[in-house]
């Protein structure tokens, strides 16, 4: 339920991109990371140069690809509202499986990247199987549609079979391989051309004549799939009426955290500004912490559970699900609070250690700086310098407080499956 105290929640996003080698779950988190930092850390940057510049000196620092929770501040494109989207960092690829696993465990929402050459191929089955079993809704980003080979259809028969899920297609590529123009939002029933091949102007248009057969057919199928999720999309669809814009973007987000159905996009991360719809419909369709279920703990010695709802003025839960060695701070624990505040200099109780530890800074880590805090709200992700035996997977409650155990992964360092 969201109250005052709650109400920032409403706009912040906790996601993941999880991807099979390849499919460009890097290019992807870059142009992510480069078009929120822009807005907010950099200053306006104008050509496609400039974006790889930028990209190049991340890779040197080593920010992006290391950050386990990167902080990014995003601005709906249609709306205008402004979102903080956490991207944490699903370990590469399957060898991390219980690194995976727990991070599924951190985050709201994912995103699947796909390479629309390839289709859904076996590591990705592999974490939408673990994303299925830890409940992470999801949205699948059929990217490469400029690769040769490249076939949205083929993406899409393959979440349906493979996968056994509903994709429900939200765009629609204009042309495919060599002759991938751009994109057509089929919720908003708009056109977005690239304007040159480093994609980095865009016009956003009536859709073209050319396409309307293909578009009136994908949006039927579209508003079916909402329908089956929401009534007042059913009853427009029975009487054959159009639903709205927001009708279609609640009924989907719906279906996406009742796992049910799955908006699927196309587009190229290598197109510079292809990943802007990528990101509105992170803020579209993905929930925000408070739409997720409550995480549960066990009370020390007992069977007793108790739910953490979302709530910064509730009692502090918190998990540890990751350690980095930091060359200028040294040990950087990064935490997930799911309810209750984390200040800097309290001392909190480490329930799995069974340790009280003081709480030195806490950082939050954007693409390109890191930001000091005084505290991190229920919802928020951020680095904490200062505790000395906090491992991955332990749990983090006020001092004091009932001894009680997160629900989590607790295994010691990666295991890596050979
Ligand atoms: P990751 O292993 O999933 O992180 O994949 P990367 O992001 O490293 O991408 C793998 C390769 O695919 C790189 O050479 C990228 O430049 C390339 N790539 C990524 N996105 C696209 C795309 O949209 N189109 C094409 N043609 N190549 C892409």
């Amino acid at each position: 339920m969201t109250t005052k105290a709650t109400s920032y929640l409403t706009h912040f996003r906790n996601i993941g991109i999880a991807a099979h080698i390849d499919a460009g779950k890097t290019t992807t988190t870059e142009r992510i990371l480069y078009y929120t930092g822009r807005t907010h850390n950099i200053g306006e940057v104008h050509d496609g140069a400039a974006t790889m510049d930028w990209m190049e000196q991340e890779r040197e620092r080593g920010i992006t690809i290391t950050a386990a929770a990167t902080t990014a501040k995003w601005k709906h494109s249609a709306t205008g509202e402004e979102y903080t989207v956490n991207i944490i960092d699903t370990p590469g690829h399957v060898d991390f499986t219980i690194e995976v696993e727990r991070s599924m465990r951190v985050l709201d929402g994912a995103v699947a990247v796909f390479d629309s050459s390839q289709g859904v191929e076996p590591q990705s089955e592999t974490v939408w199987r673990q994303a299925d079993r830890y409940g992470v809704p999801r949205i699948a980003f059929s990217n490469k549609m400029d690769k040769t080979g490249a076939s949205f259809e083929l993406v899409l028969s393959d979440i349906r079979e493979r996968l056994g899920a509903i994709p429900a297609p939200i765009q629609y590529p204009m042309g495919q391989e060599g002759d991938f123009k751009g994109i057509i939002d089929l919720v908003r029933m708009k056109a977005h051309t690239y304007n040159n091949d480093l994609g980095d102007d865009i016009t956003v248009s009536e859709i073209p004549e050319q396409y309307m057969d293909k578009v009136r057919e994908m949006r039927a199928q579209l508003i079916e799939a909402a329908a089956e999720v929401d009534e007042a999309v059913m009853m427009k669809f029975l009487e054959g009426e159009e639903p709205t814009v927001e009708e279609m973007v609640l009924a989907l987000r719906k279906g996406t955290v009742e796992k049910r159905i799955f908006p699927v996009l196309c587009g190229s991360a290598l197109k510079n500004k292809g990943v802007q719809l990528l990101l509105d419909a992170v803020v579209d369709y993905l929930p925000s912490p408070l739409e997720v279920p409550a995480i549960r703990g066990t009370i020390e010695d007992s069977e007793e559970t108790r739910d953490f709802p979302a709530d910064p003025e509730g009692k502090l839960a918190a998990l540890a699900f990751k350690i980095m060695a930091d060359p200028y701070v040294g040990r950087l624990t990064f935490v997930r609070i799911y309810s209750g505040t984390l200040s800097s200099g309290s001392y909190v109780f480490n329930a799995s250690k069974g340790k009280r530890e003081r709480v030195g800074r806490l950082l939050r880590m954007h693409a390109n700086s890191r930001e000091d805090v005084t505290e991190l709200r229920a919802g928020e992700l951020g680095a904490v310098i200062g505790l000395k035996d906090a491992g991955t997977g332990n749990t983090l409650i006020g001092d004091g407080d009932d001894k009680v155990l997160l629900e989590s992964i607790d295994v010691p360092e990666p295991v890596i499956k050979l």
